[in-house]
């Protein structure tokens, strides 16, 4: 029988199931292997269960936790598919304030209590088993993912940082120019994508498995660059103040 794959968005702006949506002809050559059996951009079908979950979007609310662990428990294997669902992503930037200054802020006063409640990456309600990084995710990797997790065996990611992508590009380093890179923190994949593109890595892909903050500390100094500069940097996407398994 063909694995049964299912597609699921919480909050989030759904880049990363468009990415999914945009490999159709790649997907169409994997469809002997699978059988996708929910995705609400294209399917209605609900309820089945699962082989393989991908998740979209943090969580934030008490309903989508309740979703989410409805989820889990009817899949085999469930895996966060971009920063959002990974590592809260974007959506952590609203940490700063609470949750009623954020609901009051875009609704008013005039809304009852909306349940909202902080983001939190899917990690934090449920056992994740894998992820697919990125913000967007790149269609390649989620492909490669889809493809090992299709013949039963654990994809494996890049256990090393940016920076040593960087190094092979012999691309010029961020911080001659002054600027905090998180390219040593975070994890490889994207060929330095941004780097590349004469702009700094802001940590999309979340951080490598060990980062080595020692040596990172260092090179902040060297170039006169404090431990709130990067902490800026990481606001973006690695500050949902969560501990990574
Ligand atoms: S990770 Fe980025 S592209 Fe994907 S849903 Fe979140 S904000 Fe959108
Ligand atoms: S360089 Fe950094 S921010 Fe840019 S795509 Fe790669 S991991 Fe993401």
């Amino acid at each position: 029988m063909k694995p049964k794959v299912g597609f699921f968005d919480f909050t989030g702006c759904e880049g990363c199931q468009l990415t999914v949506l945009n490999l159709e002809r790649e997907l169409l050559d994997l469809v002997e292997l699978m059988e996708i059996v929910e995705f609400r951009e294209i399917s209605s079908d609900q309820g089945e269960a699962l082989d393989i979950a991908f998740v979209e979007g943090s969580i934030c609310s008490s309903a989508e936790i309740r979703r989410l662990k409805a989820i889990r428990a009817r899949s085999r294997q469930l895996f966060a598919l971009g920063a959002c669902a990974d590592t809260t992503g974007i959506n952590a930037l609203c940490t700063d304030r609470t949750p009623e200054q954020l609901v009051g802020e875009v609704y008013g006063t005039a809304v009852g209590d909306l349940r909202y409640r902080h983001p939190r990456p899917l990690e934090a309600f449920v056992k994740v088993d894998g992820r697919v990084p990125g913000c967007p995710i790149d269609g390649r990797e989620f492909l490669a993912i889809l493809q090992s997790l299709l013949i039963d065996r654990m994809p494996e990611l890049p256990t090393y940082a940016v920076c040593a992508e960087c190094k092979l590009l012999e691309l010029p380093c961020t911080f001659e120019r002054g600027v905090v890179c998180l390219g040593p923190l975070t994890r490889a994949g994207c060929d330095a994508h941004c780097i590349a593109e004469g702009d700094r890595c802001r940590g999309c892909r979340g951080q490598v498995d060990a980062p080595r903050s020692g040596p990172y500390y260092r090179i902040l100094e060297e170039h006169g660059l404090s431990e709130e500069d990067i902490l800026n940097e990481l606001r973006i996407f690695n500050l949902s103040g969560e501990k990574r398994g």
